[in-house]
């Protein structure tokens, strides 16, 4: 009899799991507490406008076609994936701008201006960032446990990864100018953490983005998980929208989920909830003292016309960041003066807008919820106000009168929509003390048969993390009965 699998959660990581297992014969089912799949890479449509509402970037396409292959699939029968030719324009509170090219010819000019001899500098600091990317990438497919660093063989590790490093002490290695420092570490919030305060081989983002470009999937972010709930279903997996667990519990050699409407038993659990909150909420398990990425706000914007000052990705920093950072991380506080970003995809993608109109989606980094004190509705007009008026003051933009349709998402949104622990957008962040070896593994400790797939578990978060998490999870079930 075909052994059964239970995925909690129809995130991007269940999703991929999904397809993997049902791809090598298993009964897979998948229960989702959402009535659509995707989890934070979600999708709001209202009138004509379809806003991605999570993840914009597309790096590393390699993870993304590993999922197909390992399934004899064919990517691009599921996805189209358009590189940038502009990666993305970085705007400088002082009025500089810097930009980010496909053709890093052009990127090195843009260096140029900023520190002249700065482009030999960055054939180094680039160099140096790919041996992090070689040594780092094959373990980004291993479940690891802290013991396994006494092993000889990832003894050679410890000075490559030069783990006293930070990800800004690289970049400070290479250029004088601060403001490319900023330009060269700002992917460290891509992951939700510090550059100051993460470790030197998270530079490996920054790689990928000069190295192996940016890309779009064109229809949008969400024909992502769509391609892999398509997928896994092609492989007879069933997804069963608006089901909830409640707890995941053992019975003789059968684990079980509770549902509100019964129980179901599977050989294997595989939870792709966010893992803080399902040791909490469905292991009842108490927490180590983890740390916690950031969260954001977000504005989804559909405007009445196009606007053409702005790129596809576009990067606003405050005028004094390493201020915006600590206020962020250290003192949980909102500040009138913060970075934010703004994806308009309707510049690469016109089929996700009405015709004629644009897509404007604003993210403002922020604090958790873990002993967060300040209301946060009360600021979101305020920092809604800043971002508009920068506009208004760059290139003259009055977005209050574009407007036509808006949604706002909130951090407390993260924890009833997504049940993600203290709204950390990106899940349990990534310091070296949770990277790696020292990340919550894929295998429970204790439960035999429950694994974990997702962003706060190994490898790490973000999409092409997140994937290679579902290979290492694929591969240790099958492993076992192959
Ligand atoms: C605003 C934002 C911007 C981002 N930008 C990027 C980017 O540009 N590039 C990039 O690569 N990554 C980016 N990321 C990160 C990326 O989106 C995530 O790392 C990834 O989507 C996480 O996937 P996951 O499968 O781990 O978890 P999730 O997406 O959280 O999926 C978990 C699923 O489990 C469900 N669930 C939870 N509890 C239960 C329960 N009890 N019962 C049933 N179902 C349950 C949830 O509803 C959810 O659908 C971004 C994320 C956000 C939010």
């Amino acid at each position: 009899m075909r052994k059964k699998i239970a995925i909690v959660g129809a995130g991007v990581g269940g999703l991929a799991t999904a397809a993997r297992l049902a791809s090598k014969g298993y009964q897979v089912e998948v229960f989702e507490k959402l009535s659509r799949c995707g989890g934070r890479a979600h999708i709001i449509e209202d009138r004509g406008f379809k806003f991605d509402t999570g993840p914009s970037f597309v790096l590393m396409p390699g993870f993304f076609k590993e999922v197909f292959d390992y399934c004899n699939q064919d990517i691009n029968a599921y996805l189209n994936l358009k590189i940038l030719d502009i990666h993305y324009k970085i705007f400088y509170p002082d009025g500089d701008v810097f930009t980010v090219y496909r053709d890093g010819q052009r990127t090195k000019e843009e260096i140029e201006r900023f520190e002249p001899g700065g482009a030999k500098q960055y054939d180094k600091f680039i160099k140096e960032t790919s041996l992090f990317y070689k040594a780092v990438e094959p373990l980004l497919y291993k479940c690891f446990r802290p013991w396994q660093l006494c092993h000889p063989v990832y003894w050679g590790l410890i000075p490559k990864l030069k783990i006293f490093n930070s990800y800004w002490d690289i970049a400070k290695k290479y250029f004088k100018s601060e403001k490319l420092c900023y330009a060269l570490t700002f992917e460290a919030m891509f992951i939700g953490v510090s550059p100051f305060k993460t470790p030197a081989f998270y530079s490996i983002v920054t790689y990928a983005d000069h190295i192996q470009k940016i890309f779009h999937p064109l229809g949008g972010m969400y024909k992502i998980p769509l391609a892999l709930e398509r997928m896994a279903e092609k492989f007879g997996a069933r997804i069963l929208y608006n089901s909830e667990v409640s707890r995941i519990n053992t019975k003789k050699n059968k684990l079980l989920l509770s549902l509100d409407n019964g129980e179901s038993a599977a050989d294997y659990v595989v939870a792709n909830a966010d893992y803080a909150y399902a040791q909490n909420n469905l292991l009842l398990r108490r927490l180590p003292k983890f740390k916690y990425s950031c969260s954001v706000f977000l504005l989804y914007l559909g405007l009445k016309r196009k606007v053409e000052e702005l790129e596809h990705h576009n990067l606003f920093f405050a005028r004094d960041l390493r201020r915006n950072l600590k206020n962020i991380f250290d003192d949980k506080i909102i500040s009138d003066d913060f970075s934010f970003y703004i994806h308009v995809p309707t510049r690469t993608d016109s089929s996700l807008a009405p015709e004629g109109k644009e897509i404007l989606y604003v993210l403002i980094p922020v604090s958790n919820l873990e002993g967060f004190k300040q209301d946060f509705r009360e600021y979101q007009d305020m920092l809604r106000g800043i971002v508009f008026k920068a506009l208004k003051e760059k290139f003259g933009l009055n977005l209050e009168d574009l407007i036509e349709v808006e949604h706002r998402f909130y951090p407390e949104d993260f924890i009833k929509r997504y049940n993600i622990k203290f709204g950390a957008t990106f899940g349990l962040a990534h310091t070296f003390m949770q990277s790696a070896f020292f990340r919550p593994p894929n295998i429970d400790q204790k439960i035999r048969g429950l694994y974990y797939v997702g962003a706060s578990t190994q490898p790490g978060g973000g999409l092409p993390p997140v994937i290679a998490s579902s290979r290492i999870v694929a591969d240790l079930i099958t492993r076992q009965d192959f």
